[in-house]
């Protein structure tokens, strides 16, 4: 994949922008590291973007930290703790949390220009610093930190040249610079490439998914803060008034232990109810996430927490109108009875459902609107584009005008 495929699809601003930065900075050394190859939205953004910056010239390695199930069972809960479920982190967990950053920073060539450390789990390889400039991207909801282990985290974040967040509210007072930058979807992958009527079909098929009535969506890990449990809820209230079938697609990400339990928890929920369908997605099923977010006459992600939630990205891309939790980065991308619905209880979520069940007309407008909301502001290139642009404009910290 190429800049150049993306011309009458992106902003041509972006991709002209995008040509100038990386001409300023090709063959230098960029490296990303976060914790997890596959499964969740960073791995996601990153499987696409990554070689897209090689192609643009850059010098660029992508890391995975390799954790255990005990430090995975700690990052998780400091993730918890960070989206303000109130899990106090020990010192036992924190001397696990230093070990295991301690034996992968010792491993992992960290030599480049520009480093990026997604979230809190490689945080601490800013300590192997040894030269460069290097960013901390944090793709979770902090607006509501549990204070104690947010002030462990900031004293480790201040040390990096600067930090990036996807959201204003989730920014915190830090001493470094602080850049404000959206996620992004890719449109030519096969996440997000279009999809023939026949395609559809037979992926709902293969999922054993009858078509027969509207169906209902949600994309998501098994996370509490998904609240699947929720969305069955709403589904059972709907149910009373429309006909139609709920599907809740998922995996479990190599990063996240708790998905198991709240599997077992919907499985349970679901009980032997024919409409509800639990459809568990091995890695890398990005054509059938594809088509079953295209066969969906109504997509929804309940969180009560979010990091950015990509999904509602790419449900809108494909001109689904959202209903979704008022969290994190849904808000950019539901625009009030313009691209979809913010809802903030089981019953609201319900209300917008039937709503829409109601008015396909409406719907289908709706969705025009949320394809070109997505198309302007959340494709890969802007983030490209602003990857760059922080960058550049942290390697010349105190110039009062940046050549490009
Ligand atoms: N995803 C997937 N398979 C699944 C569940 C999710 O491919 O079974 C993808 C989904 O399409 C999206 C990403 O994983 O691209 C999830 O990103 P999001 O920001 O919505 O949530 P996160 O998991 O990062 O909290």
């Amino acid at each position: 994949m190429n800049i150049e495929d993306y011309k009458g699809i992106a902003e041509e601003g972006d991709l002209r922008a995008i040509r100038a930065l990386a001409g300023r900075l090709a063959g230098k050394k960029m490296l990303h590291v976060n914790s997890t190859a596959e499964g969740g939205g960073v791995a996601e953004l990153l499987q696409r973007i990554v070689p897209l910056l090689k192609n643009l010239g850059l010098d660029v390695r992508w890391e995975v930290l390799k954790g255990t199930r005990p430090f995975f069972e700690v990052t998780k809960s400091i993730h918890n703790s960070l989206q303000g479920k109130g899990v106090h982190i020990t010192r036992q967990m924190w001397d696990e949390y230093e070990s295991v950053n301690r034996k992968n920073a010792e491993a992992i060539d960290l030599d480049a220009d520009c480093a990026v450390i997604h979230d809190p789990q490689p945080a601490l390889f800013i300590e192997y610093k040894k030269r460069g400039t290097w960013l901390w991207r944090c793709h979770i909801d902090i607006s509501m930190p549990d204070r104690v282990t947010w002030y462990f985290l900031k004293n480790i974040v201040e040390k990096f040249d600067g930090s990036i967040f996807s959201v204003s509210n989730f920014a915190q007072t830090v001493s470094i610079p602080q850049f404000m930058m959206q996620p992004s979807i890719d449109p030519l992958s096969e996440k997000n490439i279009e999809l023939s009527e026949e395609e559809i079909a037979r992926t709902f098929e293969k999922f054993k998914v009858p078509m027969d009535k509207p169906i209902l969506l949600q994309v998501s890990r098994f996370d509490p803060f998904k609240d699947p449990l929720g969305v069955i809820d709403s589904f059972r209230l709907v149910r009373k008034y429309h006909d139609c079938r709920l599907v809740l697609a998922g995996g479990t990400a190599t990063d996240d232990p708790e998905g198991e339990r709240v599997l077992n928890e919907v499985l349970e929920k679901a009980g032997e109810d024919p409409d509800i369908h639990i459809l568990l997605v091995p890695p890398f099923s990005d054509r059938d996430i594809n088509a079953l977010q295209r066969g969906a006459s109504i997509v929804l992600q309940k969180s009560t927490k979010e990091g950015f939630g990509l999904v509602v990205a790419e449900s809108l891309w494909k001109r689904k109108p959202v209903i979704g939790g008022d969290a994190g980065g849904i808000p950019l991308q539901i625009i009030e009875g313009v691209t979809g619905y913010l809802i903030h209880s089981v019953e609201g979520a319900a209300y917008r459902i039937r709503q829409l069940l109601e008015n396909p007309d409406h719907a289908k407008k709706m969705g025009e609107a949320a394809r070109e909301h997505i198309r302007r502001n959340f494709l890969i290139t802007t983030n490209i584009r602003n990857y760059l642009s922080i960058w550049l404009a942290l390697e010349h910290k105190g110039e009062k005008v940046i050549y490009i």
